[in-house]
């Protein structure tokens, strides 16, 4: 199947045309269909357009075609239905970080956009997929001239209450660079346990990612623990996977979170079940991250759920997006980058940087576009700390990008920690050198002892108080 999805792909340009002549064929043919009747005929056109555009497109009948939005690559495909561009695992050959043995949908969504009359994919954000379509005809939906999912684009920029600002949108705002780290739950009901992970933390950054369900495995609640790390004086940005709860869930819980105090929220798709250690799990995907975004932003802005009900009181959030400029299709980033602003992202988090020329080539097609003036960008850095475990991290953690030269460096190291952390310092400095670069997010998952060290030599946090 996927021949013959890749040819349709190649063949964009035509398949486009194909669809225009569709169009005046619908066009042509809307009285009779009146007159037989939509209902009546439901049935059988859907069971022509599945074959059809199965044999295509390997078509998965959502009922809200996007095709022409997708480069003729259908992103039901994904198997994180992704609806906004590519996660960030998408391997260095362009192949699906969850399955090897088929392209990326969206490496090939962005060349058939290249071959169609745009050129290239549209700027605002598809739409979520509505479920109680699936199965139905888009033909005959377009033939009944129904409303068809209009994109997400933000009305207006946001502008937050007086008061209502987290600590990290305050010093943000006032251009300060800020340093986050992250940590991750434990596989306790003990708070105690959460409290014992976060001292390292302390005085060093200025808020602290809590991970959700990272790697799909299950530990406490990204909730749970942001709450009980703001109740021991650290900020927290609460992270948010689509993976495993729908719109429903999805929007209950942001309201808890921003009712007990949650500021920042971090909006993430999640990486897929198959990754974690319950390949049985169910994988939800209702939303992806710049839905998700829409979604927050909504409840923030509008005071709106999804289905248009009003809330009475609205949550203050300062929400966050993630974005990974080390893997391809290199050029799609930036076009990804703007959804998510368009969607609501006011600050970014990206995966490690072990390769600075990479980063500055993202950072000057974000500086083109002007998104660096709409988002705070915060890169991602990280002490390696021997060649063995850079080698892991790159088999083993999709959308790692590490360089020949570091693992040459640490492996002719005397002492390679010392050396991973002079290597994380380097790159901090050299990255604060860039233009539009907002911030680092320190990671060190298992190695915190490093995060004092780290930041005290970058000396990120030299012109001001130490940070708690
Ligand atoms: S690499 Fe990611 S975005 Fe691309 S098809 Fe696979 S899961 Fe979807």
């Amino acid at each position: 199947m996927y021949a013959l999805r890749r040819w349709s792909v190649r063949r964009a340009g035509l398949m486009e045309a194909a669809y225009r002549v569709l169009d005046r064929v619908l066009d042509a043919v809307r009285p009779v269909v009146r007159f037989v009747g939509y209902d009546r005929l439901e049935r059988p056109v859907a069971f022509v357009e599945r074959h059809a555009k199965g044999l295509l497109f390997d078509c998965r009948m959502c009922g809200a075609c996007s095709l022409s939005a997708t480069g003729m690559a259908c992103p039901m495909n994904c198997p994180k239905p992704m609806r906004n561009g590519p996660c960030g695992g998408v391997r260095p050959d362009g192949t699906c970080e969850v399955d090897a043995s088929m392209p990326c949908v969206w490496v090939e969504a962005w060349r058939g956009a290249s071959k169609m009359k745009a050129g290239a994919l549209p700027t605002a954000p598809n739409p979520p997929v509505e479920h109680h379509y699936a199965g139905r005809s888009s033909w005959l939906r377009v033939l009944r001239q129904e409303a068809w999912p209009a994109p997400l684009v933000t009305e207006a920029p946001h502008a937050p209450q007086s008061g209502s600002q987290s600590r990290l949108e305050a010093l943000l705002d006032d251009k300060v660079f800020v340093v986050t780290s992250e940590c991750s739950p434990p596989d306790s009901a003990d708070p105690a346990d959460v409290l014992a992970r976060v001292g390292h933390y302390e005085g060093w950054v200025d808020a602290l990612n809590v991970t959700d369900a990272p790697g799909a495995h299950c530990h406490m609640s990204s909730l749970g623990v942001s709450l009980i790390l703001q109740r021991a004086g650290f900020e927290a940005v609460m992270q948010m996977t689509c993976r495993d709860r729908n719109r429903i869930a999805i929007q209950g819980d942001i309201l808890a979170a921003a009712a007990l105090g949650v500021r920042n929220l971090l909006c993430l798709t999640g990486d897929a079940i198959g990754n974690g250690d319950d390949p049985g799990a169910k994988p939800v995907f209702d939303l992806d991250a710049v839905s998700l975004l829409d979604t927050a932003r909504r409840l923030r802005d509008d005071g709106l759920y999804r289905s248009g009900r009003k809330l009475t009181g609205r949550p203050h959030l300062f929400l966050g997006a993630v974005d990974n400029p080390f893997v391809p299709p290199h050029d799609l980033r930036p076009l990804r980058l703007g959804r998510k602003i368009a969607a609501g992202a006011r600050f970014v988090q990206t995966q490690y940087c072990f390769d600075v020329a990479m980063l500055a080539r993202y950072m000057a097609s974000v500086r083109a576009e002007g998104l660096h003036e709409r988002c705070h960008i915060l890169v991602g850095v990280g002490p390696l700390v021997s060649a063995r475990s850079a080698r892991w991290m790159r088999a083993h953690v999709p959308g790692v990008h590490i360089p020949d030269e570091v693992v040459a460096r640490l492996e002719s190291a005397r002492d390679p920690e010392d050396e991973g952390v002079r290597q994380c310092v380097e790159t901090i400095e050299a990255i604060r050198a860039i233009e539009g670069v907002s911030g680092i997010h320190l990671m060190a998952p298992k190695r915190e002892h490093l995060i004092g060290a780290i930041v005290s030599r970058s000396r990120v946090l030299a012109d001001r108080p130490r940070a708690s």
